[in-house]
């Protein structure tokens, strides 16, 4: 079981490995404690997003997004 805390630093650690940047998580306005629950990082300079996942399917990972997966393009 992770924690939303140490799924935000694990997305975080990726996000900035891959050279994007910005300050604050936000909120993507589903059900806390549900299966839509969700928070991401946008890059200020590219707009790709890094999503956590509180609470995933079955056949999905906590961590996940175009910014944990592809450089930033700036
Ligand atoms: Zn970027």
């Amino acid at each position: 079981m992770s924690t939303k805390r140490g799924l935000q630093r694990e997305a975080r650690e990726a996000f900035n490995w891959r050279g994007h940047h910005t300050k604050r998580w936000r909120d993507s306005g589903g059900v806390k404690g549900g299966w839509s629950e969700s928070y991401y990082l946008e890059c200020d300079q590219c707009g790709r997003r890094a999503y956590i996942d509180p609470n995933p399917a079955p056949n999905s990972t906590h961590v996940y997004g175009e910014a944990v997966a592809v450089e930033c393009s700036r």
